[in-house]
């Protein structure tokens, strides 16, 4: 643990320096395994933040000038920092957020793969010549950074989220300033210390903590920040879209889903519950494309809800840097009032618990633990049906035909990620069609890979992060008409 203390800062990083907030006030963290403090930030607000945007805007006129290699030589020693200090980034992360050890070690990992991918694509934005339909003419089209980025991240990937972000935008040559939640700051705040560690040239990344309505407002509203990203909640990317719309940013958005996992009658059985666990417990169900509703055919069902809930079972609760451990806390109270909600909810309209269904008592600490919970006979009027769980309750629901379970799947107004299972090769590619959703795992539950393109549909986003269409979001196209090159 010592050296994850190296990258936990206390301060806020503008412009290269760590400070506190004007007002000296700060906001508690808390480790949510035991509910006890771990330490502050600034809670900083409008001043400062007028402040970043100001230094970042400064910065970027001289980071734009760079190279493209230059800068996928950033992104490497970004890369390499980072794996070199994996263990203890990933110790921070599991502090804080309350993933188990081995799930903060692959996302610390799956976010430097994201800056070498970005160092990669970096060198690879070109541009085009296109005829001209008049003589002595030639039309050229370039590509040029956005601008200054603000990145506005969740808590429950608190370090790879940046790194979508931060890796393209410094590929395409932008500076950034990144607001990450107040409730897992530390991860954020390590960028600066990784930042600095490598010799990243002062505002190009900044790190500001605080009162997230005040630092929004600015933020969205400042005419010098040309694209905002923000990775969160509908309802709160709803709002940010509004306030955007006076300075008419480019935007991108990462909001909520809410995924189906169809299990045909031709899936391979075994195959089919080893993805639904994999797919519903990550990070305790905290995932914006964990499973929200389980569909099973009904020639199936009971098979599979016995083998679900039977390795289900297997699933260890506790603190996440204990060995064994498969399921952390969830972040806070509220997470677990809003699951007990919600089976309460499905209790009253004739949901059966298998197992679970209740906050998880763990012997000698006070966190936030939830039991992994089943739930069979679930039904459309219920609450999960519609709402994001984001805790780890398993709604399962039986269906009988395929139109069927493709109009239930698509009766929502999320659309991120869906997932089914079938051995037949015409439904495989019949079924992705139908499906309203950005990303659809075919027999296959771990979506996510730095090379294709990671984003929603419906209320659930715009734009994409990943592929090689991720580094677009932080480009602008400038057309060139070159004429009198006649003779
Ligand atoms: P959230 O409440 O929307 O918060 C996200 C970020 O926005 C935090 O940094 C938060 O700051 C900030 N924020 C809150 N209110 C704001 C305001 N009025 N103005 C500016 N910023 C504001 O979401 P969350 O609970 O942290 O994260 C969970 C959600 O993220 C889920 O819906 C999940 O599906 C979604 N998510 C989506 C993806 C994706 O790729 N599509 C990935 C991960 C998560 P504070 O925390 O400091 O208040």
């Amino acid at each position: 643990m010592a050296a994850s203390q190296y990258f936990k800062r206390e301060a806020i990083f503008l412009n290269g320096s760590w400070r506190q907030a004007n007002s000296n006030k700060s906001i508690d963290v808390f480790n949510p395994a035991n509910g006890q403090k771990i330490g502050y930030v600034p809670n900083a607000g409008e001043e400062e933040t007028r402040e970043v945007v100001k230094a970042a805007k400064l910065a970027f006129e001289d980071f734009r000038k760079t190279t493209a290699l230059e800068r996928a030589n950033i992104l490497r020693k970004l890369h390499d920092e980072i794996m070199q200090n994996q263990e203890a980034l990933a110790e921070l992360l599991t502090l804080e957020q309350g993933k188990p050890l081995a799930e903060a070690r692959a996302e610390i990992s799956i976010a430097a793969s994201y800056l070498l991918w970005f160092a990669e694509e970096a060198r690879r934005v070109f541009g085009d010549l296109i005829p001209s339909p008049h003589s002595g003419q030639k039309l050229m089209v370039s590509k040029q950074p956005i601008g200054v980025v603000a990145a506005i991240t969740p808590w429950n990937f608190p370090f790879s989220m940046i790194a979508r972000k931060v890796g393209p935008a410094i590929a395409a040559g932008c500076s950034v300033i990144v607001k990450p939640s107040e409730l897992t700051p530390f991860s954020g705040l390590a960028w600066g210390v990784i930042a600095e560690d490598i010799g990243l040239p002062n505002g190009v990344i900044n790190i500001i903590t605080g009162e997230a309505e005040a630092i929004g407002h600015v933020l969205t509203r400042h005419l010098d920040v040309r694209k905002l990203t923000f990775t969160g909640s509908t309802r709160v990317g709803k709002q940010l879209l509004e306030k955007s719309a006076s300075t008419v940013k480019k935007i991108s958005m990462e909001l909520g889903g809410n995924a189906p996992f169809i299990v045909f009658e031709d899936a391979d059985l075994d195959k089919a519950v080893e993805g639904a666990i994999a797919a519903k417990y990550r990070n305790s169900g905290q995932t914006c494309i964990c499973t929200n509703r389980f569909y099973v055919h009904a020639s199936i069902y009971d098979d599979f809800v016995e083998n679900f809930t039977k390795e289900t079972k297997k699933l260890k609760v506790g603190n996440g840097f204990d060995l064994d451990i498969t399921q952390g806390p969830l972040i806070n109270e509220v997470a677990i009032e809003k699951a007990k909600r919600f089976v309460e909810d499905a209790k009253q309209k004739g949901g059966v618990i298998l197992t679970g269904g209740k906050p998880y008592l763990h012997s000698l600490e006070t966190g936030y633990f939830f039991e992994p919970t089943v739930i069979a006979n679930a039904t459309k009027d219920m609450l999960f049906s519609k709402e994001e769980i984001f805790a780890p309750i398993a709604p399962i629901y039986k269906f009988e035909s395929e139109a069927e379970v493709i109009a239930l799947a698509n009766d929502t107004d999320y659309g991120l990620a869906a997932y089914f299972y079938t051995q037949n090769l015409g439904r495989s590619f019949r079924v992705s069609d139908a499906l309203d959703y950005g990303m659809i795992g075919v027999n296959a539950a771990m979506l996510t890979k730095v090379e294709a393109p990671f984003g929603g549909v419906k209320a659930s986003g715009l734009g994409k992060e990943g592929g090689s269409q991720g580094i677009d979001e932080y480009l602008e196209s400038k057309y060139i008409c070159l004429g009198g090159l006649e003779a």
